[in-house]
């Protein structure tokens, strides 16, 4: 893992493409990720950008934006005010191109420090998502952030099973993963699970209800429909649909996520989101 410390002019960047319906602007602390290497690594869709991986390998490097707090404070008032004028809130996802709770985090803090900057200047949706279950260690910053503006977590929780045959292990275990869930849900924090991407479940009825009891929402986004791409192309050219194929052919086709959604409505009713709808908050 290469990890190299920048510096970046204005960490807000103003959405586009499919994110545009879901918050005004994303925010990377880091740009490439340390996950890259894991499970959820293999269909990163991230890994086809090339103005992030400028022909690295995902997952084998890190830029750590060091002023990402400051850039924050910087450029706040300028996109506050465009983001209210132009897409009727401020709204920040955290992050959308890489994780903000990397293990790197742990010691260069900038995930922590952006944090603390938007408790002085709040937007007014922050839309927090990661694997990574040590979120829950940042508890009492993201309790405050909760009573200065609207906070939503998303941890994702992709299947029930630890190992998919033939891939790397998960970043975070997934029986952490759900007691973060269960500790962030407890302290008042609006939880959403993020089933994303989709893989083969075990046992659908028990995931679903263990998902209700420590969560508000839960989303499902398939790879297809969800990749950015139609048809999941940029899946299809990744080891993860043969991988989900050998476990249930089903898994690479929409039906899955049908079938899916229907057991997750009978513990969640109402709070099913579907791909981008869920992510931009719309459950059914
Ligand atoms: S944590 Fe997110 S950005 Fe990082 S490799 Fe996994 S899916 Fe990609």
């Amino acid at each position: 893992m290469q990890i190299s410390e920048t510096t970046i002019r204005n960490v807000l960047t103003r959405t586009s493409g499919y994110l545009k319906t879901v918050t005004s602007h994303s925010l990377q602390p880091y740009r490439g990720c340390s996950f890259g290497g894991a499970l959820c690594g293999v269909g990163c869709y991230v890994q086809h950008n090339g103005h992030v991986t400028r022909g690295r390998e995902w997952g084998s490097f890190l830029e750590v934006r060091t002023n990402a707090a400051q850039s924050y404070a910087d450029n706040y008032d300028r996109e506050a005010r465009w983001a209210r004028k132009h897409r009727s809130r401020f709204s920040i996802f955290l992050s959308s191109a890489t994780d903000p709770f990397v293990p790197q985090e742990f010691c260069y803090g900038i995930t922590r420090a952006v944090l603390e900057a938007m408790l002085k200047q709040p937007p007014d949706l922050l839309i927090l998502q990661t694997h990574s279950h040590r979120v829950a260690e940042y508890l009492p910053l993201l309790t405050r952030l909760n009573d200065v503006c609207k906070l939503r977590v998303h941890l994702t929780i992709e299947t029930d099973r630890e190992r998919i045959p033939g891939l790397p292990p998960h970043c975070s275990p997934i029986a952490k993963r759900f007691e973060a869930c269960a500790e962030l849900k407890a302290a008042g924090l609006w939880t959403v699970v993020a089933v994303s991407p989709l893989l083969p479940i075990a046992a659908p009825h028990e995931f679903f209800a263990k998902v209700a009891a420590v969560a508000d929402a839960v989303i499902l986004d398939h790879f297809i429909e969800g990749d950015g791409t139609a048809t999941g192309q940029r899946t299809q050219r990744t080891a993860l649909p043969d991988a989900m194929a050998a476990i249930d052919p089903c898994s690479v086709t929409l039906e899955y996520r049908s079938k899916m959604s229907r057991i997750a409505a009978d513990y969640l009713p109402g709070r099913v989101g579907v791909n981008i709808d869920g992510f931009a908050g719309r459950f059914q």
